[in-house]
């Protein structure tokens, strides 16, 4: 008879025949000494190298944009017109509609809900924090909106996320019904960390459906835009346009960043809205910065020159992101594929594999692989409050570590799956 491979089909016998197998290789990989890293989404120094030209640039002498604007000085604080036009076009966002900021979209989302907050947004009747907020979050995701959320005091509802996005017809029911939701977060393209882009049908729905809170946000979180890991990349919805056309052009705040596209530490970010949104961002944040880096701009204006640039820049990174992609699907598929106690996502683009696997197994197996000294993002951080109803998901991040120590860290990762999976099985 052949051997049964199905952990879940298993008999007693070997079962227990199973978990020998799964311990002893557990016992080896703990001997190997292992400090690997799979935690975020960082890009590798390879990739950084590749915008190494950005630190000689704009080069001494060099400090006006096209409109004679002194780079060096205060002021301009919808950022560079030129920057603004090319990642404008990537993102599907008149430059007019678009201000570019310093190194981090989280902060502009941060500053977003914090102004809304303290102040409300231009279709609030008042300050959102004298009423209790909530947001509505699909999980799996990004764990820094949820601990955003959290630490704002927002209350979390979490919707399910499936293979073309959020459940839209959970989060229609909910925003219709309570005016306590104020916003939504959402990753349009490449979701982070299940690789999901949303369809156009879902973005209409997102930005038409009836709201009880007349202020109420989309948190429209582009982190990933221009990151195809296929050629055909896939399009990036004008959700401005969309909201706009729906009688609803306040709703969305669009985030983007070139975090992972030139240096993570030392981008630049990138808010889209209507222009009533705009207004109402600039006059809260010059109260706050009398203007952003427009040297960091310029160098990055000079760098790409036009979108097609960041394009091409996009497939140097994709040449070097790809092959981890795809060495972390064959681990997956060669050591977990037969016994069925795990499921993946293959994502087109973004920076995340979501790893699902057995129910009741995620925290055991990132503790055994802690232990073998690879470390894995906490179990229940892609999920509001940190708390995973089925304890199933890891987030798998590709991109920081070389091509050995990922095959190494995928394929002990493998083991504690393996080894987590029957010992629950056996009880
Ligand atoms: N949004 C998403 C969905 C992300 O995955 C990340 C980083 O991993 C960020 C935002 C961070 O963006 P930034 O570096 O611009 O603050």
């Amino acid at each position: 008879m052949p051997r049964q491979t199905q952990i879940g089909l298993m008999s007693h016998a070997e079962l227990v025949s199973e978990y020998e197998t799964q311990t002893a290789n557990y016992a080896k990989l703990q001997t190997e000494k292992l400090t690997l890293d799979l935690t975020r989404g960082k890009p590798a120094p390879e990739q950084l190298d590749l915008s190494a030209d950005l630190l000689s640039l704009p080069g001494s002498g060099d400090y006006r944009d096209a409109t004679g604007t002194d780079c060096r000085n205060y002021g301009g604080q919808q950022g560079l017109p030129e920057l603004r036009a090319i990642f404008g076009e990537l993102l599907g966002i008149p430059a007019a509609n678009l201000l570019a900021g310093n190194n981090s979209s989280l902060a502009l989302m941060h500053d977003v809900l914090t102004f809304a907050l303290l102040h409300g947004t231009a279709d609030s009747a008042g300050r959102w924090v004298d009423e209790p907020v909530k947001m509505i979050c699909p999980a799996p995701g990004y764990d820094r909106h949820f601990a955003l959320s959290q630490s704002l005091g927002i209350e979390m509802i979490p919707v399910p996320i499936g293979h073309d996005g959020p459940d839209v017809h959970a989060i229609a029911a909910l925003v219709a019904g309570d005016p306590q939701i104020k916003g939504l977060w959402v990753v349009p393209n490449y979701s982070n960390p299940t690789g999901v882009t949303l369809s156009e049908e879902v973005a209409r729905e997102l930005v038409s459906m009836p709201a009880a809170a007349p202020d109420f946000r989309l948190f429209w979180d582009n982190a990933y835009a221009v990151h195809p890991l296929t050629d055909l990349a896939d399009p990036v919805l004008d959700v401005l346009g969309l909201a706009a056309a729906a009688g609803n052009p306040n709703r969305p705040f669009v985030f983007a960043s070139t975090s992972k596209i030139t240096f993570a530490g030392s981008g630049v970010s990138f808010l889209g809205g209507s222009t009533a949104n705009l207004s109402w961002y600039l006059k809260h944040a010059g109260v706050q910065s009398i203007g952003p880096d427009k040297i960091n701009q310029l160098r990055h204006v000079r760098f790409f020159k036009d979108a097609e640039g960041v394009r091409a820049h996009m497939q140097k990174h994709r040449a070097l992101l790809e092959p981890k992609f795809a060495l972390v699907l064959r681990i997956l598929e060669e050591r977990l594929g037969p016994s069925k106690v795990a499921s993946w996502t293959e994502p087109k683009g973004g920076y995340f594999i979501s790893l699902d696997v057995l129910e009741g197994t995620a925290a055991r197996t990132i503790a055994l692989a802690k232990e073998a000294g690879i470390a894995l993002t906490a179990a229940g951080s892609a999920f509001p409050y940190g708390k995973d109803p089925e304890d199933k998901n890891i987030r798998i991040a590709p991109s920081f570590p070389s091509l050995t120590d990922l095959e190494t860290a995928m394929d002990g990762l493998a083991t504690c799956v393996l080894l987590a999976a029957t010992e629950k099985h056996i009880g």
